[in-house]
């Protein structure tokens, strides 16, 4: 997320910088099959973003 760190108390300026920009993709999920897909797209070069509604891989 560029200047932001990847870190909860992040979260609201995260969602304000999603609302301002675009991505060539968005995610919804962020256990392993939603990790996975985003480490595969940005390392295919595209402007990744993920959303999460409760904590990363929160359900395993
Ligand atoms: C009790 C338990 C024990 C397990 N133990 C093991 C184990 O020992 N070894 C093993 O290999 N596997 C284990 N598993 C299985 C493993 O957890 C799953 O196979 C794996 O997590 C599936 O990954 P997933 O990314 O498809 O789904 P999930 O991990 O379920 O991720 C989906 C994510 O999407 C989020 N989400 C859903 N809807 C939305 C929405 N509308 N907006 C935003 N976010 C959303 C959820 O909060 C969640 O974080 C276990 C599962 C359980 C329940």
């Amino acid at each position: 997320m560029g200047e932001l760190a990847f870190a909860a108390q992040e979260r609201t300026a995260v969602l304000e910088r999603m609302e301002r920009e675009h991505f060539d993709i968005l995610i919804i999920g962020g256990g392993i099959t939603g990790a996975g897909i985003a480490l595969d797209a940005a390392d295919r070069g595209l402007k990744t973003a993920l959303v999460e509604m409760q904590d990363f891989a929160a359900g395993t």
